[in-house]
């Protein structure tokens, strides 16, 4: 065995073994893998090996469609074959949301490229012949349908092999029977991991250790927010029908999802394989593993199974004469969200995850591919903040994970509704305001863990939403809001925000050489500011204030926190020239904005507020009420009047009732995040992790004025040069959608030019309730994003019209932020 290796992964599953497969492929070949006992002995030997393109996520389903290709490849590349079965996928839908589900992931797919085809239920019957079309209370009739002709199953273990043979041949090791019991960081900052046969130091670690990503996580003092559910599936006898018809000369039936009754069916030797996603299954080893697990499984649980087995067979009657073989119930991982956690570590240098995957199988190819990118290149290739492991926080704790995880099984086949707020395990976080907010009938969402009010519902209004693909129940209510925020004045909590203190001698220094934009210079001025990736891409969006001399308060998005923390944290210079404090729990935050504002904040403070005392884009160190040491930003995410008040936590309840009692005169009023998504749409407000994510540059969002070509190095500066020198490919526009009546855009909707092509696509979209107009905002070919041009933009499967507008179409001079 080797001592010392560039990269270790631990974990033999097929996600550790295609991390090893990509990693080669890179060119680094001094890598080596270990697995407690054999390859595939985790949840890979006993998996369905369903390759579903499927996935409303744009970053997963990248990953998807890569993996499909890739294994497509694999056998003539390692002489392995894989048994991939191409059959097909047919996703049946019952109800017109389900149609619509499926309309809005096309919107994905066509975005990223992954052929489909939506169809009736006569090419169902035709596809599948053995189906019942239905039309009982019973068995729906099936009025339409997904249908991918390109993806179906695998042979898990063989997949494994295959990319095992493919690693191998160029010289990566690989160790059973060895596993990871200690790792601990060289004085070279290496990492040195202990087995039972031995010492192996390296440079990078891998953790892919599947259903022990608890454990593995533990050995390094990471709370790792994976914890697998059982997962059953039932393998059912030949079938006479099944048999006789593929006798009869019929092709191989695709996998069949009816979603509306949760459960899969796929063929199997002239038999089934039946995978539902039950109600009730419980989370498992939230503690680790106990030893005695092995490479067993759980015992099946038939009651969990009866009602999606009574429903397949009403809609496939074949399997009503078949005899049960077995039944297999496993442990499958699962994170909070249900996508896996693919990236680097939090707090650790060169510690990379590749752990949480419930779609393991179809996911490996990609996950190891990028993977092998990121620790190669330092980055990845592609937009991963959907999967990147630090979009979670500290506060996944055992129980939260468990109640998600739980909730998330069960939820696996229910419409993914774009205004889904999931119960479970909430509320977690909360601002001190909160029960104030829910008193004024907040309607509550959440954000990394955070309580949110969506809108609030005005007495007499039922106080819940009906989650819709279309325009709902809100919809009136959000339009109050936003207008009260441009008529007159209204309040936001924005207390989730993550707040860093960025003090010292070097702190103007080494933030100017992290971000694109000069940071302030002058006490009591701000800038919006991006940090780059290497290739140029966003990372992340930080509204940097300089408070006072060598001390610089520096503000991100909320669901950003552990995310930006660990850049800051991993990027300080080391010889303590730079403080780093996380004040995110520490400070809330109100944005008070609207006309109005000014003179209800006035009734708060001593500080003069006029225009030339506090200025747009000024700050300044106030206090307001009884609070002290509150830094006001004259800026907001809404483009009106107003400011942003950063205050000591301990100040929110004061502040709101004194804010509110200032207020009334002016008929002060709350305002939800729904409302201020509209907002910031009339005003073209890119928001990082939709609008702003590593997938464009600053240059293609537009956002030059926000970039100093001219100043000394800063990260992504070489990749901005090299793009000017090209031509940048992409702009960011502002679409006006025409025609709209309920479905509004709201992001990875496909955009088309006159011919039909897809030339760009929508990163978001909303009502924008003032302008009265449905908006969308994305990027689209350069040549293309005149003000006047005309596009087509496709929501729910219909074409629409859309004229790319000025930027900021509602009040493009800024007279109002300035007024
Ligand atoms: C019943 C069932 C059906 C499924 N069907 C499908 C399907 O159809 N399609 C699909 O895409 N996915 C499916 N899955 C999910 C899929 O099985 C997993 O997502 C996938 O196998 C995960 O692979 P992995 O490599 O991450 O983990 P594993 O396969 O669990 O591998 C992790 C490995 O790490 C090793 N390890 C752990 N700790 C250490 C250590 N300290 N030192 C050394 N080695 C260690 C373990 O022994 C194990 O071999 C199914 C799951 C279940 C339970």
């Amino acid at each position: 065995m080797k001592t010392h290796v560039r990269v270790l992964v631990i974990g033999g599953g097929v996600v550790g073994v295609s991390t090893l497969y990509h990693l080669t492929r890179k060119g680094w070949t001094d890598v080596a893998l270990i697995e407690r006992t054999e390859l595939t002995a985790g949840s890979t030997w006993h998996a369905a090996g369903l390759l579903p393109l499927f996935n409303m996520s744009y970053t997963v389903g990248q990953l998807h469609k890569y993996s499909v290709d890739l294994y497509k490849r694999l056998p003539a590349e390692t002489g392995q074959d894989v048994s991939f079965h191409v059959t097909g996928n047919l996703r049946l839908a019952t109800c017109k949301e389900r149609m619509d589900e499926y309309q809005k992931y096309c919107g994905t797919a066509n975005t990223i490229g992954v052929p489909f085809e939506v169809i009736g239920p006569a090419r169902v019957k035709e596809l599948w012949p053995l189906i019942e079309l239905g039309g009982s209370a019973e068995t729906p009739a099936i009025i339409g349908a997904l249908y991918h002709p390109h993806d179906g199953h695998i042979a898990p273990a063989d997949l494994t092999m295959a990319l095992r043979k493919g690693a191998r041949s160029a010289d990566a090791e690989i160790y059973e029977h060895t596993e990871a019991l200690g790792m601990e960081r060289t004085a070279s900052g290496e990492w040195r991991v202990r087995t039972g046969k031995g010492d192996i130091t390296a440079e990078h670690l891998v953790l892919a250790t599947g259903n022990y990503a608890r454990q593995s996580g533990r050995l390094l003092g990471l709370n790792v927010p994976a914890i697998p559910v059982e997962h059953q599936y039932i393998v059912y006898d030949e079938s006479a029908q099944l048999k006789a018809y593929r006798q009869g000369g019929g092709r191989e039936l695709a996998v069949l999802r009816e979603s509306d009754r949760s459960y899969y069916l796929r063929e199997e030797r002239l038999g089934w394989i039946l995978g539902p996603y039950e109600r009730g299954a419980p989370a498992r080893f939230a503690d680790g593993v106990p030893e005695w697990f092995g490479r067993s499984l759980f015992p099946g649980d038939l009651d969990r199974l009866v009602p999606h087995v009574e429903a397949a067979t009403r809609r496939v009657p074949a399997l009503e004469s078949c005899g049960i073989k077995d039944i297999v119930n496993g442990p499958i991982s699962y994170t909070p969200d249900g996508s896996p956690l693919i990236g680097p570590a939090w707090g650790l240098r060169n510690v990379w995850l590749n752990e949480g995957h419930s779609f393991g199988i179809t996911a490996a190819g990609g996950a190891g591919w990028q993977l092998a990118e990121w620790i190669v290149e330092g980055e990845p290739a592609i937009d991963m903040l959907a999967v990147d492991p630090r979009r979670f926080g500290a506060y996944t704790s055992k129980r939260y994970v468990v109640k998600k995880n739980e909730e998330t099984y069960r939820n696996v086949f229910v419409i993914h509704f774009p205004d889904e707020e999931r119960p479970d395990a909430r509320p977690a976080k909360t601002s001190p305001v909160y029960a104030l907010l829910d008193a004024k009938g907040a309607v509550w969402g959440q954000r990394y863990g955070w309580e949110r009010a969506n809108w609030f519902a005005p007495p007499g209004v039922e106080r819940r939403d009906r989650w819709s693909f279309r325009r709902s129940n809100y919809f009136e209510h959000v339009g109050n809001e936003a207008r009260l925020m441009r008529e007159r004045v209204g309040l936001i909590d924005l207390s989730p925000f993550t707040k860093h203190e960025v003090t010292g001698p070097g702190a103007q220094s080494w933030l100017d050489g992290l971000l694109a934009n000069q940071v302030p210079a002058k006490i009591g001025r701000l800038a919006l500011c991006h940090a780059l990736t290497r290739r140029g891409g966003i990372r992340s969006e930080f509204t940097v204030t300089k408070i006072a001399e060598q001390h610089y308060y520096v503000v991100s998005a909320g669901a950003a926190e552990r995310y930006d923390s660990d850049y800051l944290l991993k990027s300080l210079p080391t010889d303590g020239s730079v403080g780093l404090r996380n004040v995110t729990n520490t400070r809330g935050c109100f944005v008070l904005a609207g006309p109005k504002s000014r003179e209800v904040l006035a009734q708060l403070t001593d500080t003069p507020l006029d225009n030339a005392s506090f200025p747009w884009l000024t700050a300044q160190t106030i206090e307001a009420g009884l609070a002290v040491d509150v830094y006001a930003l004259r800026v907001n995410f809404v483009g009106a009047l107003g400011w942003e008040l950063h205050f000591p936590l301990e100040y929110a309840h004061h502040l709101f009732d004194a804010l509110f009692e200032a207020g009334e005169a002016f008929g002060l009023g709350m305002v939800g995040m729904r409302a201020m998504e509209s907002l910031r749409l009339e005003k073209s407000y890119r928001m990082w992790g939709s609008d702003m994510t590593p997938d464009y540059t600053p240059l293609e969002a537009s956002l030059d004025r926000f970039v100093r070509m001219n100043k000394a190095a800063f990260i992504g500066k070489e990749a901005l040069e090299k793009q000017l020198a090209a031509g940048v490919p992409n702009r960011f526009v502002t679409l006006e959608v025409h025609g709209v009546t309920d479905a509004d855009p709201l992001g990875n909707e496909p955009l088309f030019d006159a011919g039909g092509r897809v030339i760009g696509r929508a990163t978001s979209g909303y009502y924008g309730h003032c302008l009265k107009k449905s908006l969308a905002i994305g990027y689209t070919r350069a040549e293309l994003a005149q003000p006047g041009t005309r596009l087509a933009i496709e929501i729910l499967g219909e074409r629409k019209q859309a004229t790319v507008l000025r930027e900021s179409p509602y009040d493009p001079d800024n007279l109002e932020l300035r007024a």
